[in-house]
């Protein structure tokens, strides 16, 4: 069993404290969700966790595992099994996604086992046939540039093919759900459904519940100007979907 614990987190972005003492565990087997309005930090604190370089920890420690993840740079702490699926995905013109993901894989394999040699060509492409069977992609993806003129809901797919593909034990998936119709949205829930196990943590970060009705969290926490203010049940997300944050926002401000 795997846990990712984050105490006491404070982040700043270009000197301006964004984070404000984020506190929040995950176990294996355990998909936690955090909503909140626009603005407020998620994809901050998903910044943070991978350790983007423009997000400045100021206070607090992330331990996975008991290994200190502040202390690694991004690298170290994907080999560690940290795993971003990003709000905006970046296109790599002349990578195609089957070198990449080989390329990543392969990098993985060998943090692992100094000595490893890299997956076999056949057995890679075994792999991701199976695993983009299981997102329903068209197997040409695998020869196109990685997100050159993807769409919104395309990006969003290889996201979950690359965590498919890597394995990791802690998934963060910010905002997966925005710019998919409710087909793709669908597919993409499935996928993170079936390889959804005891073995990894989830991390949904979204502003909308939709997604949670088909990726069902254990935990949904509330997060409001840096800070998580609400951690419930499922039921929590429901109201959200019903009265909005006000109620959450007129709480906290009183
Ligand atoms: P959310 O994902 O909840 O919408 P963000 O974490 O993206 O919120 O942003 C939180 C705050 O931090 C916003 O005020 C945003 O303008 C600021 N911020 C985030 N990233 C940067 C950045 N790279 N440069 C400047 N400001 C940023
Ligand atoms: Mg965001």
């Amino acid at each position: 069993m795997s846990e990712l614990v984050i105490k006491n987190l404070f982040v700043s972005v270009e000197g301006v404290e964004i984070l404000k003492g984020i506190d929040l565990t995950i176990k294996s087997g355990e998909v936690h969700a955090i909503m909140g309005p626009n603005g407020t930090g998620k994809s901050t604190l998903s910044y943070a966790l991978m350790g983007h370089p423009s997000y400045e920890v100021t206070g607090g420690e992330v331990y996975l595992d008991e290994k200190n993840v502040l202390e690694m740079d991004a690298d170290a702490r994907s080999h560690l099994g940290l795993f971003l699926a990003f709000q905006y995905p970046v296109a790599v013109p002349g990578v195609s996604v089957a070198n990449f993901l080989r390329t990543a894989l392969n990098a993985h394999r060998k943090a692992q086992n100094p000595e490893d040699k890299g997956i076999s060509i056949p057995d890679f492409r075994k792999l991701l046939r199976e695993r983009m069977q299981l997102l329903e992609m068209d197997p040409s993806f695998a020869g196109r540039y990685l997100n050159d003129g993807f769409s919104g809901g395309e990006k969003k797919r290889v996201e979950i093919l690359q965590m498919a593909t890597l394995d990791p034990k802690f998934a963060i998936l910010d905002e997966t759900d925005s710019g998919l119709d409710i087909d793709a949205l669908q597919i993409v829930a499935d996928g993170v459904n079936a390889i959804q196990g005891s073995e990894r943590g989830i991390l949904i970060i979204t502003h909308y519940q939709r997604i949670l009705n088909y990726i069902k969290p254990h935990y949904v926490h509330v997060m409001l100007d840096g800070r998580i203010v609400e951690s419930s049940g499922p039921e929590l997300a429901l109201r959200l979907e019903e009265e909005g944050y006000e109620w959450i926002r007129n709480k906290h401000d009183a």
